[in-house]
């Protein structure tokens, strides 16, 4: 009697249930699927062994008679027989294995856009893409828009699938069933379409690459299905005074030598508009000042960011004679001062030469 144990093929025993068998069959199809292990031999003969053992097993006729007899009583049967090496076609019982149904038992569905249930239920209507263009004060702000869009609002049956949304083929020794790239899974073509006005809530805080999604703005669903969605995706424009770094507001505002010196007060730009700056002295030059809360509301957590301030201290290209005088001044005082600024590096220069 051949020796092929069927049972520990399938990792069942003898006693399994018809249902225990079927489950244990489908994982182990699932794993071993040429679609999942594309080229690897060792999987494809796996593969092959399991439905070779499913194919008896999970018919409960051939069940009783391998129970019996063992896998010789089915060795040389003509259609249905499977020795050793290759599979005659034709001969294959569950034929017909399609990847996505095995996905759709151990995943819990949802794979390919959908596609599968077309033949259960009406699918969705197609989603549909809008690319918004906001100033860089509607999307920190928030703002109601218009947009116009185009949708179906009834549909032809597509002819390269009749209306299934599935394609078959056959893969070798099965045959497989896919989406149809004609209609992309719908089963159908949008035949009349109508332009409309969405309104579009935007919130504040959205910013570059936000996508918001309108439910039900899409193509109407095919059949009784339901509509597709609608997604905007955002782009900002970007501001003459303000870059943003994501709920931080950043400003480069010039101020002058005197200013950055013995200090001041200087105006500066703001959301909420023009705001005073008190400058500490001594400024240096690139120095950022933060204003607490003067930034974005973050889209998700509702934080508010802050304002950077960058100082560029702006150096006059020419003086009048009077400035001239002032400023020669300045340096002779600067010169003659004990706590001399430039004294550190005076020193390291001595250093260096002596
Ligand atoms: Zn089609």
């Amino acid at each position: 009697m051949s020796s092929k144990d069927f049972y520990s093929t399938l990792g069942v025993s003898k006693n399994s249930s018809d249902d225990e068998i079927k489950k244990s069959y489908k994982k182990l199809a699932f794993k071993y699927h040429p679609d999942r292990n594309k080229g690897d031999k060792k999987s494809e003969e796996k593969f092959k062994e399991i439905n070779e053992a499913y194919q008896i097993l999970g018919d409960s006729e051939k069940r009783s008679q391998y129970d019996a007899y063992g896998s010789s009583a089915f060795e040389g049967a003509g259609a249905g027989g499977f020795p050793g090496g290759g599979f005659p076609g034709g001969g294959f019982a569950g034929g017909g294995i399609d990847i996505e149904d095995l996905m759709n038992d151990f995943l819990g569905g949802g794979r390919g856009r959908g596609r599968r249930s077309s033949r259960e239920r009406s699918p969705k209507g197609r989603d549909l893409k809008y690319d918004l263009h906001l100033e860089f004060e509607q999307a920190v702000k928030g703002a109601q828009m218009n947009v116009q869009i185009r949708k179906a609002k009834s549909y032809k049956t597509c002819n390269a699938c009749a209306g299934s949304g599935e394609v078959n083929y056959s893969q070798g020794f099965f045959s497989v069933s896919r989406g149809c790239d004609s209609c992309g899974g719908i089963g159908a073509f949008p035949q009349e379409t109508e332009h409309k006005t969405v309104k579009v809530k935007v919130p504040p805080g959205v910013d570059n690459g936000t996508q918001l999604r309108i439910r039900n703005e899409g193509d109407i669903g095919v059949g009784s299905g339901p509509n597709g969605d609608l997604y905007v995706n955002i782009s900002v424009k970007d501001h003459p005074l303000f870059q943003r770094e994501d709920e931080n507001l950043i400003c480069e505002v010039p101020i002058s030598i005197p200013n950055a010196v013995i200090g001041g007060s200087i105006d500066i730009p703001t959301l909420e508009g023009k705001s005073e700056l008190k400058i500490p002295p001594g400024i240096q030059p690139g120095q950022i000042m933060r204003l607490k809360g003067k930034g974005i509301k973050d889209l998700r957590s509702s934080r508010i960011g802050d304002l950077y301030v960058k100082l560029n201290i702006v150096i006059p290209k020419t003086t009048s004679s009077k400035q001239k005088k002032i400023m020669q001044d300045f340096q002779k005082e600067i010169d003659k001062e004990a706590s001399n600024p430039f004294s550190d590096y005076i020193n390291k220069v001595k250093d260096f030469f002596s």
